[in-house]
């Protein structure tokens, strides 16, 4: 159920410029990462694919399934999964699968043999996250079983992929290292009699700082949204605004304490307003005291502790009215907060209030910027 009174603002022309600019960096080798609902951004894969995105990359076959539901025939990859995902229906919808795990494996070409039709595979292999992909002490028999079902015609690996760990420290040893043992483990993998490859190692930092350039396909997720990790280019823009509208207005004297626990006090006489989002639509309760909101082109502080469903603001000389429009966080090109802000004020990255925003509040979806009134 959304609330009526808030919404947020996928501003479609700024997914497109950001997909172009990473096409245009890669020579053409975006892959859109659409995990999390499109980073909280819904669904863009036809912008994406539109702006030369070439392939589409997300996590569960579940996600992978609502990409080609969305009516895409571009390749589609998925890459984390537990034995028990449903496989078969992966494969009968030409969903590539990374797999990094024997067991995953069989689970796949056992799928694929069902099925009658051959599964394509791309083996990922850790390069220092010790998260999902496969221990280099493992990879190569990851390669030898792969090779066996391989030749059986129940899967073809088709690519090789890594994850970096430290990209947005480009000087870190960390890199060299990491890129050395994902260009040691495609040379097992071929050696082993897997290929043609597809090779991939970047994701939206590696791709920026060029610490792992040089691959067939970048992974571009948080990119495409606007956040840049590595702080090296101005040039993304946030795609996302949260607005909301005044429930209520009222005068406060010094002294007032307000919400939960009275933790914060009117300093003098002021105006209070009270907005309908709360940590319950994704506004980090870790931002109370410090975030603010644009009101009247203005911006205004949050006072005390950001509940569930409200929070309340400081509008100082402004009493507002009922239904008055207020910007929670923009695409910075007004007076409101961006993302990177209320990521700041909550002590966290800009990637956690994208993906973080509730389901009270219902998805717009427009072809131009503008955080105005409209
Ligand atoms: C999320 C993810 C990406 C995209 O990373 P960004 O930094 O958002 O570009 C790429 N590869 C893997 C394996 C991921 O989990």
């Amino acid at each position: 159920m959304t609330h009526p009174a808030s919404e947020l603002v996928v501003h479609d022309d700024a997914v497109r410029a950001n997909t172009a600019f990473f096409t245009a960096l890669t020579g053409g080798r975006v892959m859109a990462v659409l995990k999390a609902d499109g980073f909280g951004h819904g669904p863009v894969v036809r912008s994406v694919l539109e702006a030369g995105a070439r392939s589409v990359g997300v996590t569960s076959v579940d996600e992978a399934l609502a990409i080609r539901a969305a009516g895409t025939s571009a390749p589609v990859l998925s890459w984390l999964n537990t034995p028990d995902a449903d496989f078969a229906t992966a494969v009968r919808a030409d969903v590539t699968l990374a797999v990094a795990d024997p067991r995953v494996l069989a689970a796949v070409a056992g799928a694929a043999r069902s099925t009658g039709r051959t599964a394509r595979v791309h083996l990922h292999v850790d390069v220092g996250m010790a998260r999902e992909g496969c221990p280099t002490a493992a990879w190569p028999a990851l390669c030898d079983l792969a090779r066996e079902f391989q030749g059986a015609g129940a899967v073809r690996v088709t690519g090789v992929m890594g994850h970096m760990s430290a990209a947005d420290e480009p000087d870190d040893d960390r890199n060299t290292r990491e890129r050395m043992l994902f260009d040691n483990a495609v040379r097992t993998a071929r050696r082993r009699g897997l290929g043609p490859l597809v090779t991939h190692l970047a994701a939206t930092a590696a791709t920026l700082t060029g610490v792992g350039a040089g691959f067939d396909v970048h992974r571009i997720g948080a990119g495409l949204f606007g956040i840049d990790p590595s702080g090296t280019t101005d040039r993304l823009r946030p795609a996302l605004s949260l607005r909301t509208t005044v429930v209520s207005s009222r005068p406060a004297a010094r002294g007032v304490r307000i919400g939960y626990g009275g933790v914060d006090v009117t300093e003098g006489d002021t105006n209070l307003a009270v907005l309908p989002v709360g940590y319950g639509d994704g506004l980090p309760r870790a931002a109370s005291h410090r975030a603010e909101v644009a009101v009247r082109g203005r911006r205004r502080r949050i006072i005390g502790r950001i509940s569930m469903d409200s929070i309340v603001v400081d509008t100082g000389a402004d009493l507002l009215t009922p239904g008055e429009r207020v910007v929670v966080f923009g695409t910075g090109t007004d007076d409101a907060p961006t993302v990177a802000e209320w990521a700041a004020w909550s002590g966290t990255i800009p990637h956690e209030i994208l993906t973080g925003v509730g389901t009270r509040v219902a998805r717009v979806h427009r072809t131009t910027t503008g955080d105005g009134a409209a």
